[in-house]
């Protein structure tokens, strides 16, 4: 267990500076910011810093500006939502390094908030300079990570940050994003009341084999979608006609197939389509029965009903990973189909967890988000945590207790 914000005594807080790494990689339109939730999701860490008189000094990155400074890659358009999302004024450092950045952090009054610019506009961000860390570290008295996105990243501004905070004898403790991220995905998923039900899709196998591996020794029952499953028929003997298959993992389904016995459930038909685009001719066909072609693009009617039973019937639930293309709104009723069996299954008390980016969308679109007991902000990051991979912008901070 990591030490958290809500740990530390408020009244210490008060007139010290805090440095917070939030994940602020959002998508940036024309006219700025496209969807703010990752911003939103901090509003809490935020707030529960300035009411107790705190000086928040703000590092994120965004996008992939490989260490050079790109205009398109400003958070300076973050800077203003957040404002608006705080109903309060946000400095806005135009470096994240040097006179700019110092001088902006030590202009903050007790309960103000600093945006430094992207931190990977600098080489030694990913490169985890120590010397850059030092920097951040000497910004303030504590560090504060709330930035479950890149968790699994070994970055200066994140684990490289935290050691050098601790080095120079302060803490570093996680925000509250980032401890409800590790609550839901790592200490209720120990333990989850049972049956429990993992549920897996999206595009690939070989990007998912620690999570397979990983859920098939703890969930009652795995279901799986999405192109991931065409790689288990064609381990199972069917013609898969021109689906996306990963030929180099059929081994492994194989593999997996025999481990996994009863606890295994795959889809029994599909949605085919001639082309994976919007107003393609679409059939509902037994797994048994595609041909060249094909291409599966959904889980079929039959199989999403008894998806949905087994989820009904489950107390905690994990799900990463769309059963179909569901960015084509013709291929994506498995996928709805399912994010309203979960929310179902939540509102009739069940613990019900979304991970990863694309199925946090799918969710979202469904308007069950809401409904659900969690949906994680982080992609690889949840992926990783749940393949029981090393976290070290996790692993980096002070131990609770
Ligand atoms: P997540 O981001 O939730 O971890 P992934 O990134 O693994 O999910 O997978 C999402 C992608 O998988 C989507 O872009 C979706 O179109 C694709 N996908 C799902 N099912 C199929 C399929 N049958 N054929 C091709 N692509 C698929
Ligand atoms: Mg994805």
């Amino acid at each position: 267990m990591k030490k958290t914000i809500s740990e530390i005594d408020p009244s210490w807080l008060s007139g010290r500076t805090a440095v917070v790494r939030v994940d602020y990689n959002v998508p940036l339109g024309t006219q700025g910011v496209t969807d703010d939730r990752r911003i939103r999701e901090t509003i809490p860490t935020l707030q529960l810093l300035t009411a107790a008189g705190a000086r928040v000094a703000l590092l994120s990155h965004l996008g992939r500006p490989d260490g050079e400074a790109k205009l398109e890659y400003s958070l300076a358009p973050v800077a203003e939502r957040l404002s608006r999302l705080l109903a309060r004024a946000v400095a806005f450092a135009a470096s994240p390094k040097g006179p700019a950045a110092s001088e902006t952090v030590a202009a903050l009054a007790d309960g103000e908030v600093a945006l430094l610019e992207n931190t990977r506009f600098l080489p030694g961000e990913e490169r985890n300079d120590p010397e850059l860390a030092a920097f951040w570290a000497g910004l303030g008295d504590l560090f504060v990570n709330d930035a479950f996105g890149v968790a699994h990243r070994a970055h200066a501004s994140t684990s490289g940050l935290a050691d050098a905070m601790k080095g120079r004898g302060g803490e570093a403790v996680a925000g509250l994003l980032m401890a409800r991220e590790l609550r839901y995905l790592k200490d209720a998923l120990r333990d989850p009341a049972r049956p429990f039900t993992g549920i897996l899709g999206g595009a690939k196998i070989s990007g998912k084999i620690g999570v397979i591996s990983a859920l098939l020794g703890r969930v009652d029952r795995l279901l799986i979608g999405g192109a991931m499953a065409n790689t288990f028929f064609r381990a199972q003997g069917h013609d898969t006609g021109a689906s996306l298959v990963e030929e180099d993992a059929i081994e492994l389904a194989t593999q997996l197939l025999e481990e996994g016995g009863e606890r295994l459930m795959l889809p029994t038909d599909c949605i085919v389509a001639d082309e994976v685009a919007e107003g393609a001719a679409t059939r509902a066909v037994s797994t048994s029965a595609v041909s060249t072609g094909d291409k599966i693009v959904d889980i079929g009617p039959e199989t999403r009903k008894r998806f949905a039973d087994e989820i009904a019937r489950s107390r905690s639930i994990l799900w990463n990973g769309p059963m179909g293309v569901f960015e084509i709104d013709a291929f994506a009723d498995g996928t709805i189909s399912i994010a309203h069996a979960v929310a179902d299954a939540c509102d009739a008390g069940a613990m019900g967890v979304i991970g990863g980016g694309d199925s946090g969308a799918a969710v979202e679109r469904a308007g069950v988000a809401d409904r659900v007991s969690h949906v994680s902000t982080g992609g690889g990051a949840s992926i990783k945590l749940l393949a029981g991979a090393p976290l070290p912008g996790v692993d980096s901070l002070t131990d609770a207790g």
